[in-house]
């Protein structure tokens, strides 16, 4: 029987593993950006070494992860660049907690709404690299993002889904809006927030 402290300990582990393989310079896959590589691996590890969900299944979940990333993208964006973090870890842990809910058998509305929950509680988060670097913030912000997939599915399959009061176009409206209204200082150029604030030696 593992403890809740285990299973996030391997949850975070796994992120970690990702995302410095992507600061090394090594091979990831870009879900939905290489800065937010490492959430939906860390959850599909989870889902398939620890609940043995079959192959099936967890393609089911990825293609409800991609579903996800593809309105995100289209309707407002995914590049630290162009919207801050929300868009590179907000839309892998949108993703990620789709994946979760669909691989579990819920409907297309729960799916929706851990989507949308997981999106929702990461408007306005920036994109201030230290020293320009993909290491501060962003393998930590890997794992962190990973444990919010799980708490927004959990709380979605929970809940009474037709009562949901905020959709996830609406979330995603308002990601491209506070994106496009971001200061550029906070848009991956390593020119203010945690990039300045930290004192790089
Ligand atoms: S802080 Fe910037 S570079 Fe790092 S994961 Fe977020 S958007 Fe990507």
């Amino acid at each position: 029987m593992q403890t809740i402290d285990q299973y996030l300990c391997l949850l975070d582990s796994y992120a970690y593993a990702v995302a410095e393989e992507n600061a090394a310079g090594n091979t990831i896959v870009t879900a939905p950006t290489c800065g937010a590589a490492g959430v939906i691996p860390a959850v599909i590890m989870i889902l398939e070494e620890h609940f043995h969900l079959d192959i099936l299944t967890q393609r089911s979940g990825l293609l409800a992860a991609a579903a996800i990333g593809f309105i995100a993208k289209n309707n407002a964006g995914i590049v630290g660049a162009e919207v801050g973090c929300q868009g590179e870890i907000g839309v892998a842990t949108a993703m990620a907690a789709a994946m979760i809910a669909q691989s579990q058998g819920y409907s297309p509305k729960v799916v929706e709404n851990a989507a949308e929950i997981a999106l929702e509680h990461q408007l306005g988060l920036t994109c201030d690299p230290v020293c320009g670097y993909v290491q501060i913030p962003c393998i930590e912000r890997n794992a962190i993002g990973a444990v919010k997939a799980c708490n927004a599915a959990l709380i979605a399959e929970n809940e009474n889904s037709d009562t949901h009061m905020v959709s996830f176009d609406a979330t995603v409206k308002a990601m491209g809006e506070i994106g496009r209204d971001m200061n550029s200082k906070f848009k991956e150029t390593a020119l203010g927030g945690l990039a300045v604030s930290m004192i790089c030696c």
